[in-house]
C-alpha cells in the first residue's frame, strides 16, 4: 500500500527529489510539499539578483508547480513542530499533516535577535535570499535622491558578495551611496589571506570603506552601535552575521547537532527516528561538521531521492560521503571573480564566467516550471 512522504521546505536539497516526483506517484505513493511560498530563490545567484545581474526569474524555482506537475501536492506553510510519536508536523496554521516518511531541507536563517529588537524593512537579513529582492527594490528609488547610506555587517563570503553587488547596484542607476562593510574581526576570516588581499583590494579599489576589528552590537533607530561604543549611521543595513538551522529539531525533542541541526547520520536520516531525513544547511552530519555551504545540498540530491524511497519501500539506502574541499566563487559585481579551492586561487573576468556558467546550468535543470516565461 502506497505511503505518504512529507518533505518540509523545497530548498536547494529536495530539487532532484521534486524531478523525479512522478517516480513516487506512479508507486502508489502520495507527496506532499510544505513550504512559506511557491518559490525557492537560489542563494549562489542571490547577490547578482541584488545588483541586477541577474532577474528574480532566472534565479527562482516554482516548488509548486514542480510538485503539483508530477502529481505532488503542496501547502502553503511553515512547519513549526514535529511529533515524532505520532508521526505529525504541526503547521504554523495550526494545522497538522500526518507522514509516514518526512524530510527537511528548510535551511537556515541569520541569527538576530541579539542585534535588533524589532523587525523593519531597511534591516536585510541576508536569508531568506528573497530579502534580496526586497532591498534592491526599496533601494533602487532613493538612488534617485540624496546619498544613500549603506552598511553591511559581516565579514564572510554572503557579507562581502552582497557588499561588492550593492556597489553595482548603485553604480548601474546612476545613484550615489556609502557603502560600509562592518567585517567583524577580519574580512574572509579562515580562507587564504590571497583570497583576502584580492577582495580587500577590490573593494577599496571602488571607494567601499572595510571597517576590521569592529562587531555590530546593536542596530537600534537609524544606526549601529559597535562594540568600541561607536555607532554608524545608515539608510538600509545588511546583516550577514552567518546562519544557524531553525531550534525546531531541538524544540520537538529530536536529537540536534552542536548547532541545531537534525543530527543525521551517513544515510541522512535522524539518529533517533529512521523514518525522519533532511539536507542542506538545516541537518548536523554526525560524522564531521559540514560548513553550510550549497555544494553539499546539491550533492545530497541523489542521496535523498534514494534514500527516501527505500524508507517507503523498505530497501537498501545509500551512503553520503561529503567531499573535502569544495570551491567557492565570489561575484564580484564588477564582472570579475575570485575562485577559491583549498590552495588555489584564480581572480578575474573568467573566474566570474565560470560561476555564472555552472549557476546558469544548474537553474537549467531544474527550472522546469516555465519559471523564465513569469514577469516579475
Ligand atoms: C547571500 C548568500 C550567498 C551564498 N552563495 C553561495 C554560493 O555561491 N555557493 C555556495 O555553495 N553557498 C552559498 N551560500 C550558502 C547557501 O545559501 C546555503 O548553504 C544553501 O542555501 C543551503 O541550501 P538549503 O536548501 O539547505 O537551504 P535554503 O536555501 O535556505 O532553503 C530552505 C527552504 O526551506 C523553506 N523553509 C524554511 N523554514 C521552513 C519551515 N519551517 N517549513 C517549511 N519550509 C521551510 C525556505 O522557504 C526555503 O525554501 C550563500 C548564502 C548566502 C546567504
Amino acid at each position: 500500500m502506497g505511503k505518504h512522504l512529507v518533505l518540509v521546505g523545497g530548498g536547494h536539497a529536495h530539487l532532484t527529489v521534486l524531478l523525479n516526483l512522478s517516480n513516487f506517484v506512479e508507486r502508489g505513493h502520495r507527496v506532499t510539499l510544505v513550504g512559506p511560498s511557491p518559490y525557492h530563490y537560489y542563494s549562489g545567484m542571490g547577490p547578482g539578483m541584488l545588483s541586477g545581474i541577474y532577474r528574480p526569474e532566472e534565479v527562482r524555482f516554482h516548488g509548486k508547480k514542480m510538485a503539483e506537475d508530477r502529481g505532488g501536492s503542496f501547502v502553503e506553510d511553515r512547519v513549526i513542530r514535529i511529533n515524532p510519536g505520532q508521526k505529525t508536523l504541526i503547521l504554523q496554521s495550526g494545522n497538522q499533516i500526518d507522514y509516514d516518511v518526512v524530510s527537511f531541507n528548510t535551511g537556515s536563517e541569520v541569527p538576530l535577535k541579539s542585534l535588533i529588537s524589532a523587525p523593519r524593512e531597511n534591516i536585510v537579513p541576508v536569508k531568506p535570499v528573497f530579502n534580496l529582492l526586497q532591498a534592491r527594490r526599496w533601494i533602487v528609488p532613493r538612488l534617485k535622491g540624496k546619498e544613500v547610506r549603506c552598511i553591511v555587517v559581516g565579514g564572510g563570503p554572503a557579507g562581502l558578495e552582497v557588499t561588492a553587488n550593492l556597489w553595482r547596484l548603485v553604480k548601474d542607476n546612476q545613484g550615489k551611496a556609502r557603502i560600509i562593510l562592518i567585517a567583524g574581526s577580519r574580512l574572509l576570516k579562515g580562507l587564504s589571506e590571497r583570497v583576502r588581499t584580492l577582495a580587500l583590494e577590490s573593494l577599496s579599489r571602488r571607494g567601499i570603506t572595510v571597517i576590521e576589528g569592529k562587531h555590530g552590537r546593536e542596530i537600534t533607530g537609524e544606526e549601529i552601535r559597535l562594540n568600541d561604543g561607536s555607532s554608524l549611521p545608515f539608510d538600509i543595513v545588511f546583516v550577514a552575521l552567518g546562519v544557524q538551522p531553525s531550534s525546531i529539531f531541538a524544540d520537538s525533542g529530536i536529537p540536534a547537532g552542536p548547532d541545531g541541526g537534525l543530527l543525521v547520520n551517513p544515510h541522512l536520516q535522524s539518529v533517533a527516528h529512521p523514518e525522519i531525513f533532511g539536507g542542506g544547511d538545516c541537518i548536523s552530519f554526525a560524522e564531521r561538521p559540514l560548513a553550510k555551504v550549497g555544494v553539499y545540498a546539491v550533492r545530497q540530491n541523489p542521496i535523498l531521492l534514494q534514500n527516501l524511497l527505500a524508507a517507503l519501500e523498505g530497501k537498501e539506502m545509500q551512503t553520503f560521503i561529503p567531499q573535502k574541499d569544495y570551491m567557492l566563487i565570489f561575484n564580484m559585481g564588477d564582472g570579475r571573480g575570485i575562485l577559491w579551492k583549498k590552495d588555489f586561487v584564480w581572480e578575474g573576468r573568467m573566474a566570474f564566467w565560470l560561476k555564472d556558467y555552472i549557476d546558469r546550468k544548474f537553474m537549467r535543470k531544474f527550472q522546469v516550471s516555465g519559471e523564465r516565461k513569469e514577469k516579475e
